[in-house]
């Protein structure tokens, strides 16, 4: 496959945009290469400027779960667009999406829209703060929480594929309050709650985390950070991310049966607009403004356009009983495909998968934090990624991401992509 014209489009973005790109995770930094960039994609395909088409495990890092260009959301986008972009007064539209968001999701009364996952984290932390007049917060290192200041320590995603998991510009004083702990380490939360008395706010995790790859949280873990929590007059906020209304219709609560205090919402809740929200029970969900003391604004927020397709976006997934479940099938096909190419190449790996979030690591043992995760061969897989992208499958550009796969993917999609694997598997 030719990348020329990519090549050409990405030596004149980096004129004018920093590294040429709006979100450093596009760049192929830890993979070598210049990025690809997209013309148009339908379904389960990308189709690039140089005439390529891919099949798609990236799926704009998330939101695409039922495919690129899902009918019902594009024509909600552009009927509501007809009527007006933005209004800064309330719409009904806004009421419907909470409404259906709040049917859909346990312990929530209450959710509140922004323009972004990062918002809707940043947010939370501040209500939580506020709520329990806390200042510090428990995080746990590779979980990406977005790239506000407090979570810029140790974050996962494109913060560790950089090589700068503590950005500078983050101040002492911010970082001081982020305290650390070690994913599926109860012991260690709570050594920092004894060292902390009566001073954390909240805990802050992905449920499944799917920013250092894939890694799902150890059996009973999350229980036990929410007796913690009770135990200890702390929030638990549960960042979904990445995980809401993908691991189940009521997310990552409902999937495992615990009870998150906070929830945070992006990716699949805007159906591909910029779009994110956390939610809650009222007590806490009447602490924010204007209702209550803790501010948090936004004047886009609720945006029409984002709100018709994230609304159509739910009704889809509300609507249709067996998407978690076909998901999930689609997802261990694949699980199973890869293994048997990789273990007859002789490769050493370990899969991790949760639902349909699945990532592959060049490292025999087991994956469970972000230290495991970091022992992963990189060499490996960059030539993993670039000899499937030369087959026609683009995965992330980088060896601590999650693969997300999409509803629009077929079992014809899924054996192209085994047999890609097989031919570059041989190559490793
Ligand atoms: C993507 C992501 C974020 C950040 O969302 P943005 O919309 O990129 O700001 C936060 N938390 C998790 C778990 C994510 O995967």
């Amino acid at each position: 496959m030719l990348y020329q014209r990519s090549s050409q489009l990405f030596a004149e973005a980096e004129k004018v945009i920093p590294g040429g790109v709006n979100s450093p995770v596009r760049a192929f930094k830890s993979v070598g290469g210049t990025p690809i960039f997209v013309k148009e994609a339908k379904g389960a395909y990308l189709y690039d400027e140089d005439g390529n088409r891919l099949v798609d495990y990236i799926n704009s890092w998330g939101p695409m779960i039922l495919g690129h260009a899902y009918e019902p959301v594009v024509n909600a986008v552009i009927e509501r667009a007809k009527k007006g972009t933005s209004f800064g007064t309330p719409t009904a539209l806004e009421t419907e999406i909470a409404e259906l968001a709040v049917s859909m999701v346990p312990n929530i009364d209450k959710i509140r829209f922004v323009n972004s996952g990062t918002e809707a984290c940043m947010s939370a932390v501040r209500l939580a703060r506020g709520y329990t007049k806390r200042e510090k917060i428990i995080k746990f290192a590779g979980c990406y929480h977005g790239h506000s200041d407090s979570f810029l320590i140790q974050a996962g995603s494109g913060a560790v594929t950089f090589g700068s998991p503590n950005s500078p510009g983050v101040t002492q004083g911010t970082a001081k309050d982020t305290l650390l702990a070690t994913y599926n380490d109860l012991q260690n939360v709570k050594d920092l709650f004894e060292a902390n008395k009566d001073e954390i706010a909240a805990i802050i995790i992905e449920p499944v985390a799917g920013n250092m790859g894939c890694i799902p949280p150890a059996e009973g873990f999350l229980q036990a950070l929410r007796e913690v929590c009770d135990a200890n007059g702390a929030l638990l906020i549960f960042d979904e991310v990445m995980t809401g209304f993908r691991l189940a219709k009521g997310g990552a609560q409902q999937l495992f049966g615990v009870r998150a205090d906070i929830v945070t919402f992006g990716k699949v809740i805007g159906g591909g607009l910029p779009v994110g929200a956390f939610a809650g029970r009222n007590e806490i969900m009447n602490y924010l403004a204007p209702v209550g003391p803790v501010y948090q604004a936004g004047t886009l927020s609720g945006n029409p356009l984002a709100m018709a397709a994230g609304l159509e976006m739910l009704k889809a997934l509300n609507s249709d009983e067996a998407i978690f479940s076909r998901l999930e099938e689609k997802t261990a096909y694949l699980e199973k495909g890869i293994r048997e190419k990789l273990t007859t190449a002789n490769l050493t790996y370990t899969i991790n998968r949760r639902g349909s979030m699945i990532s592959v690591h060049f490292d025999a043992n087991p994956v469970t934090d972000f230290k495991t995760a970091a022992n992963g061969d990189n060499e490996t897989f960059k030539k993993f990624f670039h000899g499937l992208l030369k087959e026609g499958v683009y995965i992330a550009p980088s060896a601590y991401e999650t693969w997300f796969i999409t509803d629009a993917l077929t079992y014809d999609d899924l054996d192209f992509t085994i047999n890609a694997i097989e031919k570059v598997a041989k190559e490793l």
